[in-house]
This record gives structure tokens, sequence and C-alpha cells, in this order.
């Protein structure tokens, strides 16, 4: 059995890592599948887990259009899987990247396996593309690698047959066990910022570009001001996230500005931080586990298992609502040992499935 592991940007690299290395320990015949949507992020990613790929698309361009990724990805995934003969092709999550991997699978006739399957936010333009991505993903996949009870739940309530589900876990969650048994991430944390008392912040999703996000950081930093916080944020490449942060933070004396850091920074920026706000997926499922609470900004999610669990809150996006949001999270204690995305044994179950 051939088993291909697409990816191409930062939690992609993340959520399929695990995987991976497991494959690796398990003897399983895995191809590595770059397609380098993201380039720089994906790159700094795969060095923390060692990885070279075997296939590199290298398709990214400067102001690439998603109808662009998508052509790219089918064209050369194809290629890719005549050429290896796969039995499988894996994709995790909802990117333009493992959608058009996940169809060029389908029109080979080879069998789809989705990481992280049966994510809703019941809006197709919300998050965007991600909603329309993960539907298609899960239609033409024989399947569903469910990371929670919930999850399964939203696949079965669209008809999708129990036989096709497993719920697994996040591998997010094997990803950062990972890292926690390597490193010691208190030390690293204090080498890139003494400061003790800060919020930390990541903001990227395409929904929140312009407007939404000028208002987000003025709510975070009128927060920072009367709550005396740092505000410490690793800044997404994506010029348009850049342009808006620095009219509003850059000269903000309590802003901490980083470019984007590598995985283990980030946990140990995770693991140091007093409250975390973000728009960001796979923080959500991260934080619970380093016991912070998150103030998600945004207007829906697909990740309802950290607010009904009481680990965080849908702030919106207005400047007053991620205000109160901040308030109201910021003395939330947060059980550490109980993370409802999953584990850390995800990988094992995804590939005990298929084989
Ligand atoms: N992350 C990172 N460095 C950073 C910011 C985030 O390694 O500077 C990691 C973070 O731990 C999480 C993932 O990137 O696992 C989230 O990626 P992103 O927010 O870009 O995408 P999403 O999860 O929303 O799809």
């Amino acid at each position: 059995m051939k088993i291909g592991l697409v990816f191409g940007t930062r939690p992609e690299v993340i959520k399929m890592a695990p995987i991976y290395l497991k494959a690796k320990e398990m003897e399983i015949n895995v191809v590595s599948i770059a397609t380098a949507q993201h380039r720089e992020m994906m790159d700094m990613m795969l060095k923390v887990f060692s990885m070279t790929p075997d296939y590199d698309m290298n398709i990214m361009t400067e102001n690439q259009s998603l109808n662009s990724v998508a052509a790219k990805v089918l064209v050369k995934m194809g290629e890719i899987i005549e050429k290896e003969k796969l039995d499988w092709v894996f994709v995790q999550g909802d990117t333009t990247t493992a959608m058009a991997g996940a169809i060029s699978a389908f029109h080979n006739g080879v069998k789809v396996g989705h990481v992280e399957a049966g994510l809703r936010s019941g809006n197709l333009k919300d998050p965007f593309p991600e909603e329309m991505n993960r539907r298609v993903i899960d239609q033409v996949s024989d399947l569903l690698f469910a990371p929670t009870t919930n999850s399964k739940k939203n696949l079965l309530k669209e008809g999708f047959e129990k036989d096709r589900i497993i719920i697994t876990g996040n591998t997010v969650v094997d990803a950062l066990y990972y890292v926690q048994e390597k490193f010691d991430l208190d030390k690293i944390r204090k080498e890139h910022i003494k400061e003790d008392n800060y919020i930390l912040v990541t903001l990227h999703r395409r929904e929140n570009w312009g407007e939404k996000m000028r208002k987000i950081l003025e709510g975070i930093k009128e927060f920072s001001k009367e709550y005396g916080l740092s505000i410490v944020f690793p800044v997404h490449l994506n010029p348009k996230v850049r342009k808006i942060v620095k009219e509003v933070l850059g000269e903000y004396e309590r802003a901490i500005l980083l470019e984007p850091v590598d995985y283990i920074t980030f946990l140990s920026l995770l693991k140091g931080a007093r409250i975390v706000a973000s728009d960001s997926g796979g923080i959500q499922e991260e934080a619970p586990s380093f016991g912070k609470f998150v103030v998600v900004c945004r207007n829906t999610t697909e990740r309802p298992e950290l607010i009904e669990s009481g680990y965080g809150i849908l702030a919106g996006t207005e400047k007053s609502s991620v205000f109160k949001a901040l308030v109201k999270g910021f003395d939330v204690k947060v059980d550490k040992t109980k993370n409802p995305f999953g584990d850390g044994k995800a990988s094992e179950r995804i590939l005990n499935a298929v084989i």
C-alpha cells in the first residue's frame, strides 16, 4: 500500500507531519507531496519536523488566484499519482491545495482520505473558500477522519454513510505533543520575549481582511491599554494583513510585532500567554492543551467544541465585542488536561483505519 500525503500551507504541514512520522515508524510506504501554495511558511514548518518532500510542485506566484492554485495542483497531482501508482491520497483540512489534491485523486480513481473531515461553519462563504473546500473534499473521500464526535455528527446529518466515518482526534494534538516532548518551551519563549504578561494575537483570515481586521485590532489594543497587557503578534506574511497591523499597532508601545515564527517558538509563545485572540483554526485546537482561553475573532466557527467546553468565546469582529470577549475570558481557568480536539493518537488511528 502506498499513500500520498499532500500539503501546501503552514497548518497542513503541522497536521500532516505526525501522520508522515507515524507512517515511517509503522513502515508504511508514504510519498510526501508539497504544493508550496504558501512557500515560505510551509518550508519553515517542514524544518521543524525534519521533512523533505518527495515532490515539490513549487506553484506559488505573486498575487496568485485561487483558480490558478487549483488548476496547477489538479494537473501536477495527476502526473504524480500516475507515476507513483498511489493507492491512497490523504489531504488535510480545507485549503485549495487539499480540495484540488482530492479531486485530482478522485479523477484518477485513487482512494481519498480526508484528515479533519466534517468541520462546518454552516455558511458557504465564511470562511471563504474553506467551507466550500471542506464540503467538496468530504464528497469525494472514501474515508472521513473526523476529529471529534461533533464533526462526525455533521457528516451523518448530511447523509454520509456511517462506515465511511472514523473519529480520530485532531493530528494537531499529536504535533504539539511531539514538540513538547523534544523542546523546553519555557526556555525558548524567554529567548524570544522577556515579557510575561501578554495577549498572543494572530489574524489572517481572508474574510477579516480590511475594516473588520482594523476593528478587531482596535478592540485588542483597548484591552491591552486598560488591563496593562502587552500584545505579542507574529504577523502573517500576507501584505493585506501586514498593512492594517502596521497602521493600528505600528506605533503602539505595548505591541511586540514579530515575523511569523516557527512552530516550536509559536507553541512557546502560546504556553507563556495570558490569553489568546485569534481567527486561526489550528490555534483554537492547540490552546486548550496549554490551558489558554481563546477569543475567536470571527462571526462563525466550525469548532464549537472550544466554546461548548468553556475554553473560548466567539467574539465577532467589532471593536466593542472583541474588547468585551477579552474581558470575559481574562479570568477563565482552562483545564489543560482536557483538550476536546484530541489525545495525541490521531495519526495512529488514521493509519490503522486504512490498513
Ligand atoms: N503558527 C506558527 N507560527 C506562527 C503562527 C502560527 O507556527 O507565527 C502555527 C500555529 O501553532 C497553528 C498553525 O500555525 O498550528 C495555524 O496556522 P494558521 O493560523 O495560518 O491557519 P489555520 O489554522 O487558521 O488554517
